[in-house]
């Protein structure tokens, strides 16, 4: 039996980022407009606030384009929402999906 977890954006609150360098994670809230402290032009850093490394260059914008769709969405409740499946099987396939072909 596969389980399957259903939630709505606006429970989709918070966006965490992990440095691929010194693994610290930055934790967004989505609901913020300006939520990073210490800057004020846009919500995600392009960069590691604790090593300074660059993150990668799809980052920051695409959590901005995140936020501007949460800030749509989030205000229709519980009318969106999304289904994330707790099994996933080891070829990354999900539970609904076809077996795959054998040759
Ligand atoms: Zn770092």
């Amino acid at each position: 039996m596969h389980e399957q977890t259903v939630v709505s954006i606006k429970d989709l609150r918070f966006a965490t980022l992990r440095c691929p360098h010194c693994r610290t994670r930055v934790t967004l809230d989505l609901a913020l407009s300006l939520g990073y402290q210490g800057r004020s032009a846009s919500l995600a850093p392009d960069q590691c606030p604790r090593c300074g490394s660059a993150l990668h260059s799809n980052v920051a914008p695409g959590l901005e384009h995140l936020q501007k769709a949460y800030a749509l969405l989030a205000k229709l409740g519980n009318s969106v929402t999304f289904t994330a499946n707790d099994e996933m099987s080891e070829d990354g396939t999900a539970p609904g999906d076809p077996p795959a072909k054998t040759p």
